[in-house]
Formats: C-alpha cells, structure tokens, sequence
C-alpha cells in the first residue's frame, strides 16, 4: 500500500497487515513464539533482533504514521532514547538539549553522560537560536521536545533542523505529547523521531513501549545498537500497541477537540490563573504551533489563583484522577512541582517557570460537561477547605 495517498485512520488500521503467504503459515495473531517454524526456516528471526512478524508489521505502521523510512520499537520510551542518542554519540561528543525536557531524560543524561565521556549543555529557552549559541565543534545531536512537558512551549521545527543541516549534527525529538497524529517533524526536516508508545500510541494506561522513526539508514544504525542493549518490546506488548493504534487516529482527534474545549473554559474560568495550551490564541508560540502541528494536542497545563491550594484541588477531583502517565482515554492530572519535576529542585524549577501552584492536565474523551462539573466541585470543595 501506497502510504502517502492514505488516510490517517486507514493507516492505524492497516498498515502492517499481515498479508497472505508473507510470514508463510503463520496464522496467530500474535506471531510471538520465538520457535516459529517459518516454512523459510529464517533462523534469523528472535524478538531481541526487533524482527519478528509482528514487530515488523507494527514498525511499518509507525514509520508510515511519521512519514520515515523506517522504524524500530521498544520495550520503553526510555529504551528508545537512549539507544537513539547513544547510537549518534560517543565519548568525546558533544549534544545540545533543551532545557525543559522528560524527567527521565533529563536524569539519563544528567547522571549517566559523564560516566560516557559524552558532555552536554541544556539551553536556557527554547527557540532555535537558544540551541545555536551552544554548538561546538565537537556537538554531534540537537535534541528537542515540542511542545514540551509541562509548560507546553513550542520550538521551530524548522528553525532546528536548518541549524542542524548548517552544522552538520543529527536533529532528534521526542514527538510523545504531540503523537503522529499531530505532528510529524519529519516533514520539516528533523532526522530521528522518538516516542513514549506508552502514551497516546497506547492510550490505554496500561502498556509501556517506545518508537523511533528515521531513515532507513539511521535506523539500521540504531537496530545495530540496540540489540546488543537488549531493549526490545514483548511481543505479548506489541500484539497489543498494535490493536491500540487502529483507534489512535479518532482517539487523538477526540482527545484535541476536548482539549481546546477545556482550555477556553479554564482560561475564562475565574478561580484560574494561568492556562498553558499552544490552541489558545495568546499562547506566546501560537503561530509557530498552527504552521506545524495538524492539532493542538490533548496534554494543557493550568494554574489556580493564589489563594486556592492546588494539592486540595487535586485530591477533591472524583472523575479525573490523579497519575504520572499521561495520554489515555481517561483524563487524568498531576502536579509537576510534586512529581516529574521533583527532583529538578525548587530553584531550577523557579527558573524554568514550573510553580508549586502548576497543574497538568491530560485530558481524556470523556464527555467535556463531565469533566467541568468535576473541576466545579472540585473547586468548592477546595474554597471550603480553605
Ligand atoms: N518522553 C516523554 C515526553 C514522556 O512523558 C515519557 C514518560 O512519561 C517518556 C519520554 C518516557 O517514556 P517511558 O515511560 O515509556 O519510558
């Protein structure tokens, strides 16, 4: 199938389909056993080499998705960060990472570069010439998050991967808040795209994987790395972040649409403060964000007035429940000053604009009705506590 003259839905649904004769014999809709008896004998075939059926089939799913060449998927998003920035970095190199990043890889190259030899400088924002005033001449990767997790700032896409053609660095993203569905970075010329699969992919809270999307020559790179690392995904797993995706396409869209709803009523609302979503028009980066993404995404981040107490209001939620994930169908919240973000410390947070009073919302496909009457009581309860 020709993927380019395809639909969103259709390619969740189809692509990677497991043709007549091609894995020959092969009837489980599972395809895991690692004792498959291949008509072709393919001894060649083992789940840490990221090739079996089922692998394969949701690899070509996720590239189509991110318009790539090709694609590779993990046991983590983690997994599929480290193996993609290790695979472009050695002892001696040099890369240059946004300052708001995933806590997680913030941590990864915080407390594990220095044992590598591998040196880093994180910006102090998060536009492209932020990234360009600390290249060096040993600066090999370029590493972004847009929008970011949780102030929802928006980086250039292009902006940065001109800075990387005109330095000659590899340009690579965490694209997880946005989803494909939203925005593939590919198009404006970044070279690696990196997913949490164990958010919107899977959008279910209840699996952990990770993708990465490139050309077919990257990710040959990246493969010959990452099966010595050992970091591929469960076959059980991927059976089921391939039954997960066939609905991204609607999930997502639902999950925007909902969104945007709850931006507006927030941002109108008047015990709110701050709304943080790139969908409202006097979001600082709105124009950047409408020229590159095909949505807004379904993640937003609200601060209450001062004197309301955001841990209260968190805990008298009853339909939105309090998690560390993110993405699902389900909408959920989390205070990053308490959680993701802890151990950033509170001067590094005060400097970033992470305050305690921060909320950050994942907002699910829920009826948005339920979702405010939620937040309304949610609300009284909190003044009456207080
Ligand atoms: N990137 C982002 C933006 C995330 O939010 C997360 C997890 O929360 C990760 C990467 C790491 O993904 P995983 O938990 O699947 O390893």
């Amino acid at each position: 199938m020709d993927t380019k003259e395809k639909g969103l839905n259709t390619i969740c649904t189809h692509v990677g389909e497991v043709k007549d004769n091609e894995y020959k014999g092969a009837t489980s809709p599972l395809y895991m056993s690692t004792s498959y008896a291949f008509e072709d004998v393919d001894v060649k075939r083992y789940p840490r080499y990221f090739n079996t059926p089922n692998q394969e089939a949701l690899c070509k799913k996720i590239a189509a998705l991110e318009h790539a060449e090709a694609a590779l998927i993990f046991g983590s998003g983690m997994a599929a960060i480290s193996t993609a920035l290790l695979t472009f970095l050695k002892a001696g190199d040099h890369i240059v990472l946004q300052q708001i990043l995933y806590g997680g890889t913030y941590h990864l190259i915080t407390e594990e570069f220095n044992k590598w030899g591998i040196e880093y400088s994180f910006t102090q924002g998060w536009r492209p010439e932020d990234f360009e005033d600390l290249i060096k001449e040993n600066t090999k990767v370029i590493y972004i998050e847009t929008p970011s997790n949780p102030l929802l700032t928006i980086t250039s896409l292009y902006g940065i991967a001109e800075i990387a053609k005109k330095h000659g660095l590899i340009s690579m993203i965490d694209n997880t808040f946005a989803s494909p569905v939203n925005q593939n970075p590919i198009d404006f010329g970044i070279d690696v795209v990196i997913h949490s699969a164990t958010k919107y992919m899977g959008g279910h809270s209840d699996i952990c994987a990770g993708a990465v999307a490139s050309t077919d020559e990257n990710i040959a790179r990246i493969f010959s790395l990452a099966k010595n690392l050992g970091g591929s995904l469960s076959d059980y797993t991927v059976w089921l972040l391939e039954r997960s995706m066939k609905t991204m396409g609607i999930r997502v869209k639902a999950q925007n649409e909902n969104a945007q709803r709850m931006a507006e009523y927030l941002d109108s609302h008047n015990d709110i403060r701050k709304v943080y979503y790139p969908g409202l028009p006097d979001h600082p980066d709105y124009d950047i964000a409408k020229l590159q993404m095909k949505g807004f995404g379904g993640m937003l981040s609200f601060e209450l007035k001062e004197n309301l107490d955001a841990l209260q209001f968190q805990k008298a939620l009853e339909l939105i429940k309090s998690s560390m994930s993110l993405a699902g169908v389900e909408s959920t919240v989390l205070s990053p000053a308490r959680t993701s973000h802890a151990l950033l410390g509170a001067e590094e947070r005060k400097r970033q604009g992470i305050s305690d009073a921060l909320i950050r919302f994942s907002v699910g496909i829920e009826e948005p009705e339920d979702l405010m009457a939620d937040i309304e009581q949610a609300l009284k309860r909190t003044k009456n506590a207080g």
